[in-house]
């Protein structure tokens, strides 16, 4: 248990419809613009996180038979709901993670569309119907609940990442259990705990906060049918494994190093506009940032090193309270280091810091884990600033002469979660979306992160599983097919056994 006097709460767990305090074991949440905690977060032990579980398999079997209308009613409740609250929720997230309050009521919004599509939970149910397969017999497949599923998520979306996962669990008659991220949980078990209020029976939906040993205990539950995983790739490979050998349904979701290309032909001011968002909104803490950029021809490439030292003289960085910066600190001391030590090492490797944003101090906030936006140019591949996910304010340029050696680089890295090519060539736009090994492509839109009716996941090693999350594609995840075959006999026996194979010869 942390001793620190200045901790006047611990943030527990939702199981059963209710808050469970829970001090046995915990850490402390910080505020990362101030460097103070005021908060505790409970870690869940196993017995706890099983109880959980079981309140969830308990909610199955009435939850399951309630019509998709009525969950889905839920869902749109829940909308107006997160509507009505989205500047306490935005407060929530900014207090923990740090992003400018403008940045979270944006994640907010991505993950209320979510909720939205999962109000059209009856339409997307439907099922697949054929009448007379064979003389009298009907076909048709329906999409059955699973029953317990559960989620892990990451820290840089505390209240969208969530709301990917459980609302179409939910929506599709399975219960829940989440287990959010440590560093900065109270949004996600705020927007919980509406959902009781938009009408979610208890049980459906139970958050465990916690730690590795609320993982795995979920990972192995047999109760546990399917599992989400949003997060690093290390660990989104462990989830994937471990789930895989406890028979679990998994998709796991992991790291990125997104590159963009930058053509010889691009609107240069445009595409440095798109890049100062795309590399350091958020502090380059989002698995869609561009943290890459690969300039084909020196050119354009010294353009664009031009513009973006221009830019980035004019950034604000301070509290993510105050809307009128563009950038808050990163979510803790240990990554803030670790961000740190990435731009030493790009140094040491011979990239050119062309803007170091180590020395940047905040006035009132000594304590926080400021850093400025850092620009590299001549990043190769092989620099650990170039191989590794740094997930900081660090943008690196990579300088190529062809778009068939930009391709290349980006189709060798290990990541393929998202890209950019920006352009004013639709031929080479067109032979880019086609052919490269990348899950979510834009064509001048640096952050390609699908809209809730279609389905967001990358390639390569940023995903382990088979399915996408969120949209169509989390319809499948959460359901089984089952396909009926039917026929009524109206009278005695018509035909004797039949002995070859059933066809429609
Ligand atoms: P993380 O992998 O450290 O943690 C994610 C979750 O896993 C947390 O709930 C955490 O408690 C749990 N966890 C951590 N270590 C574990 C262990 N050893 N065993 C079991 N569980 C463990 O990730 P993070 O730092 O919270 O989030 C940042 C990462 O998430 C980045 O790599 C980012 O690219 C990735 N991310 C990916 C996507 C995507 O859609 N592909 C979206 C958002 C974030």
């Amino acid at each position: 248990m942390h001793k620190d006097s200045a901790i006047t709460a611990t943030v527990g767990h939702l199981i059963d419809g209710q808050i469970v305090p829970d001090t046995e074991r915990t850490q402390p949440v910080f505020n990362p613009a101030t460097g103070q905690s005021t908060l505790n977060v409970a870690l869940a032990s196993k017995t706890t996180v099983e109880a959980a579980i079981a309140s969830a398999e308990k909610a199955f079997p009435a939850w399951r038979n309630t019509p998709p209308l009525k969950r889905a009613r839920v869902m749109a409740k829940l909308k107006v709901l997160l509507e009505q609250n989205a500047d306490q929720i935005a407060a929530l997230i900014t207090a923990e993670h740090g992003k400018v309050l403008a940045d979270a009521h944006g994640e907010l919004q991505r993950g209320i569309e979510n909720v939205e599509y999962a109000s059209y939970a009856p339409e997307l149910l439907k099922g697949e119907h054929s009448r007379n397969v064979g003389p009298g017999i009907d076909s048709w497949s329906e999409f059955q609940a699973l029953g317990v599923t559960a989620g892990i998520t990451p820290f840089n979306f505390p209240a969208m990442v969530p709301l990917w996962m459980w609302p179409m669990a939910v929506a599709c008659g399975n219960t829940f259990v989440l287990k959010p991220s440590e560093r900065d949980p109270s949004s996600t078990l705020f927007i919980a705990q509406l959902a009781l209020e938009a009408g979610l029976p208890p049980g459906v939906l139970n958050v465990v906060n916690g730690d590795k040993t609320a993982v795995d205990t979920l990972l192995q539950d047999p109760r546990v049918k399917a599992v989400s995983f949003v997060g690093s790739t290390p660990i989104a490979e462990y989830i994937y494994a471990e789930g895989c050998k406890h028979g679990k349904r998994v998709q796991a979701l992991g790291g990125a190093k997104n590159h963009a290309i930058l053509m010889p032909d691009a609107d240069v001011d445009n595409a440095v506009s798109a890049l100062m968002g795309a590399a350091y909104g958020s502090c380059g803490e989002r698995c869609m940032a561009i943290p890459l950029l690969v300039a084909v021809g020196d050119a354009v490439g010294d353009a664009v090193i031009a513009g973006l030292k221009t830019e980035i003289a004019k950034m604000k960085v301070g509290p993510g309270t105050d809307n009128s910066n563009d950038m808050g600190p990163l979510v803790t001391k240990p990554h803030f280091e670790k961000v740190k030590a990435y731009v030493d090492s790009g140094v040491a490797e011979g990239a050119t810091l062309v803007v170091d944003g180590r020395s940047v101090k905040v006035a009132g906030h000594e304590e926080g884990y400021f850093l400025g936006a850092c620009l590299f140019d001549h990043v190769q591949p092989g620099m650990k600033i170039y191989q590794e996910e740094i997930f900081g304010p660090v943008l690196g340029v990579v300088r190529v002469q062809t778009l068939q050696q930009a391709m290349q680089l980006i189709d060798d890295h290990e990541y393929g979660n998202g890209t950019c090519i920006f352009t004013r060539d639709g031929e080479a736009a067109r032979y880019f979306t086609d052919h490269i090994q990348v899950g979510m492509v834009g064509v001048n839109v640096p952050l390609p992160v699908p809209v809730a009716y279609h389905s967001f996941g990358g390639w390569k090693r940023s995903l382990f599983g088979d399915l996408h999350a969120y949209g169509p594609d989390a319809v499948r995840f959460y359901t089984k097919r089952k396909t009926i075959t039917q026929r009524w006999p109206s009278a005695g026996v018509r035909e004797g056994a039949v002995f070859s194979f059933p066809s429609s010869r």
